[in-house]
């Protein structure tokens, strides 16, 4: 069987891991991102939002994939967020492995419509498809939800049966940013078991599941930064969601970015003097390799699993 973004969802519900789905917006963090998939031999998807990707640009967004993919088959290019069916189509087109469409905010019809006409371009062209039901918290990209909607089984259910989608990212507790209020609140375990139940083996999405180091918090703020409100999903949640139930995609987006400003704002401030961008990065592109090496050994159980 072909070692394709499809066989490793399927792998990973069968073995109880999941798959890191990583945001990357500059050639640092994918550098970063891949180097960590190398070493853990951990298969992986690289994720950039439609912001990024107008940051970077289509061309350099795909020819950088297709340099790490040289090396490093078992890495996945996803769109994230896509917010609606023409940048969906952009990246169908451009050789993407998967796209979300993000039809959340849309009344339940009208998300069903659009995300039906992303599956149907994409199926047609051999790319997966995520889609969403319920609000998640906070904002990703030109996503903001000043709210918490819980995805329902029902809706989940008849969402994944109309649409066909091969993903479902879930709303389940978790929020987009650097502040997941998760002092009050706890992943819905009594949900996610109700959708597993009537979608069985299905692969689900977790979005807004970010940790938040805070070791690095503290090192931001000791160098100039001021990062006041924030709180991560707790590991040990995320670990049961994968281990007991199937949660197989996991983004992160924060956590990187984190990683990167943090070093950037330490060299800086202790090296005044220099105006070399490349050491600059470099202790970002460091920090960014091993948060997400973290993960994939610590939490999300991936590697060794290409
Ligand atoms: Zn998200």
């Amino acid at each position: 069987m072909k070692k394709n973004l499809q066989f490793y969802l399927k792998k990973a519900i069968k073995q109880h891991f999941a798959i890191g789905a990583f945001n990357f917006f500059n050639l640092e963090s994918l550098q970063a991102i891949n180097k960590a998939s190398i070493e853990t031999k951990s298969p992986i998807i690289i994720a950039v939002s439609e912001s990024s990707l107008d940051y970077m640009g289509d061309e350099f967004v795909v020819s950088l994939a297709q340099i790490c993919k040289k090396s490093n088959p078992h890495i996945f290019l996803h769109l994230d967020h896509g917010s609606n069916f023409k940048v969906c189509k952009k990246a169908i087109d451009l050789g993407f492995d998967s796209v979300m469409f993000d039809g959340s905010l849309l009344p339940f019809e009208e998300n069903i419509k659009q995300t039906k006409k992303v599956v149907s371009y994409a199926h047609k062209r051999g790319v997966l498809v995520e889609g969403e039901v319920g609000k998640i918290l906070g904002t990703e990209d030109n996503v903001l939800s000043k709210e918490t909607i819980y995805t329902t089984p029902q809706a989940a259910y008849e969402f994944v049966k109309r649409t066909q989608v091969d993903m479902l990212a879930v709303s389940i507790g978790t929020a987009h940013g650097i502040n997941k209020h998760s002092k009050t609140s706890k992943l819905r375990f009594d949900l996610l078991t109700k959708i597993e139940k009537v979608l069985p083996n299905f692969p689900l999405v977790l979005h807004g599941a970010s940790t938040i180091n805070i070791k690095l918090v503290n090192e931001c703020n000791k160098y100039g930064g001021k990062i006041e409100n924030f709180s991560g999903i707790e590991e040990n949640q995320i670990i049961k969601a994968i281990k007991e139930h199937n949660i197989v995609k996991i983004n992160t987006d924060t956590d990187i970015r984190l990683a990167f400003t943090s070093k950037l704002r330490k060299f800086l401030t202790q090296h005044p003097e220099d105006i070399d961008v490349r050491k600059m990065l470099i202790e970002g592109k460091r920090e960014a390799t091993e948060t997400v090496k973290y993960k994939i050994e610590k939490i999300f159980d991936s590697k060794n699993k290409k």
